[in-house]
C-alpha cells in the first residue's frame, strides 16, 4: 500500500524534527529564547508551487511570510474591516522592523488567470475571488493599454502591490529613510528563473 498524503507529510515532519532538534538542538532553543528576528517579510503567493521559503532554501526563523492569492497587496485602507494582508504587514514592519520585503509573484499563477478573466468582464464563478484579484485591475494589461499576456500583467501586478505597500504611512517614512528596502521578484517556473524588477528602468531583469 502506497502511504497517504498526510502520511508522508508526517514523515517530512520527522526529517525536519530530525535536523533542527535533533542535529542541532541550539537553533531552535535561540530563536525561542531571543524570540524571532526575521530580517525580511516575503509577500508570496499561495499557489502550492511558488513556496518562498523553498525557493530561497530558508532557514526557520529567517523569513516572515504572507501568502495570499497573487500575492497582492490592498491599499492603505483602516477602515475597520478585518484585513489579514495589511495587519500582518503592520506587525512586519512596526513590531519586527524587518529590513526588507519582497512581493514574490511567479508565472502560470491562478490568481492572475482569475484576473485576466475579471478584465474581459467575464462573471465570476467565485464568491471572493474576482474581488480580491482586483487590486490589480490597474494593470496596463487589465485597462486595454498594454501588454495583456499573464506574464506580463502578473509582473505589473507586482509593482502594484509595491506602491500599495508605499500607502502605509509608516512604511513609506521607513522606506523613505532607506531603513526599510522593496523588492518585487517574479519567479518562471518554466525557466526556473528568478526577476527582479528594476524601479530605475521600469522593468524586470533576470537575477539567477
Ligand atoms: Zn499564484
Amino acid at each position: 500500500m502506497t502511504p497517504s498524503q498526510i502520511d508522508r507529510l508526517i514523515a517530512g515532519f520527522k526529517g525536519f524534527k530530525a535536523t533542527y532538534y535533533e542535529q542541532r538542538p541550539e537553533r531552535f532553543q535561540s530563536l525561542i529564547e531571543r524570540g524571532q528576528n526575521p530580517k525580511t517579510l516575503v509577500i508570496a503567493c499561495s499557489d502550492s508551487r511558488a513556496d518562498p521559503a523553498i525557493l530561497t532554501n530558508a532557514e526557520p526563523g529567517e523569513l516572515f511570510v504572507i501568502r495570499n492569492v497573487a500575492n497582492l497587496v490592498p491599499p492603505y485602507q483602516p477602515d475597520g474591516k478585518v484585513l489579514g494582508t495589511s495587519s500582518a504587514i503592520e506587525f512586519a514592519v512596526r513590531d519586527l522592523a524587518v529590513r526588507h520585503i519582497v512581493v514574490l509573484g511567479h508565472s502560470n499563477c491562478g490568481g492572475i488567470d482569475a484576473l485576466q478573466r475579471v478584465a474581459r468582464g467575464e462573471e465570476p464563478e467565485r464568491e471572493f475571488l474576482a474581488n480580491w484579484v482586483s487590486i490589480a485591475c490597474k494593470a496596463p494589461g487589465c485597462q486595454g493599454t498594454g501588454d495583456n499576456s499573464a506574464d506580463q500583467i502578473g509582473r505589473d501586478a507586482i509593482v502594484i502591490s509595491l506602491n500599495n505597500l508605499k500607502s502605509f504611512p509608516w512604511l513609506a517614512e521607513l522606506h523613505a529613510k532607506k531603513e526599510l528596502s522593496l523588492h518585487g521578484w517574479w519567479f518562471d517556473m518554466n525557466q526556473g528563473a528568478l526577476w527582479a524588477y528594476n524601479e530605475f528602468k521600469g522593468s524586470f531583469e533576470v537575477l539567477a
